[in-house]
């Protein structure tokens, strides 16, 4: 009989049962998964039912607490989406891959950070142009390493990152930038150092931009909060009105974070 299979344990305090994708119309997850030929968008496996069940995955987290973030940065302009469900959010991963990437071991930024950096910089008002952009190229990166993880035991994992470093994703590429990532990944070469510290500076120039949402009609700024989940976004105005008033604050903290 093969050895037992040592399950990914959930790190303490970790575990989030909001993350999961029990919100998202069932016509929007078949839509991402035939988008992505019912493959995992980083290792390329192909769905298994029960060996590697393919999953949907909101970049920008579900969380509720987040959710409000999710709306505050919809309104100041650093977000297009409209809801947290949207396409733009979301990713059909495989079930390792995305134990993995809900556990920071792995991370995706655009290919040209770099470039996007020094643009947003000099230009911050182009961030809707790059929101507005789809199936731009990502580079895929090994963040955190856990040896004894099913991931890095596992070699369609462990090749993507060499492999096929990079890799088209159809979403809004504002989720990407706003998602926090780990502050000090523990096996950081020079050259994902480099990556992570433009990645950082993108980040908070993304969350020191503002402006008003151009859309007409717009169902996040001119709705009375009604609708699905009209409880939770009237709470999240709120949230949002009382974060405004500390946005100085906000720009300080880790984008997407609910700073508790
Ligand atoms: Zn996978
Ligand atoms: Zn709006």
């Amino acid at each position: 009989m093969p050895p037992k299979r040592k399950k990914d344990k959930v790190p303490k305090g970790r575990y989030d049962s909001s993350q999961s994708s029990v919100n998202v119309p069932l016509q929007i997850k078949e839509d991402i998964k035939r988008l992505q030929d019912k493959r995992c968008w980083l290792c390329n496996h192909r769905a298994h039912k029960i060996l590697r069940p393919l999953q949907i995955y909101h970049i920008f987290p579900k969380a509720i607490r987040k959710r409000y973030r999710f709306v505050m940065h919809h309104k100041l302009g650093q977000i297009q989406l409209h809801n947290i469900h949207d396409r733009g959010n979301l990713i059909a991963l495989c079930s390792i891959c995305h134990f993995a990437y809900q556990y920071d071991q792995w991370t995706f930024f655009p290919e040209d950070t770099t470039n996007w950096r020094q643009r947003v910089e000099a230009t911050p008002q182009i961030i809707p142009e790059y929101n507005s952009q789809r199936n731009i190229v990502f580079r895929r990166l090994l963040l955190c390493p856990d040896p004894d993880s099913k991931a890095f035991q596992d070699n369609h994992y462990k090749s993507a990152f060499t492999d096929n470093p990079t890799k088209i994703w159809s979403g809004e590429p504002g989720v990407v930038v706003l998602r926090p990532i780990p502050l000090n990944p523990p096996s950081t070469t020079a050259e994902l150092k480099k990556t992570l510290h433009d990645f950082r500076v993108l980040q908070s120039l993304w969350v020191e931009y503002e402006s008003q949402c151009s859309e007409e009609k717009c169902p996040i700024c001119q709705s009375n909060n009604e609708g699905e989940d009209g409880k939770e976004d009237e709470e999240g105005d709120k949230d949002f009105g009382r974060s405004r008033k500390r946005r100085k604050g906000i720009s300080k903290r880790q984008p997407g974070s609910t700073g508790q």
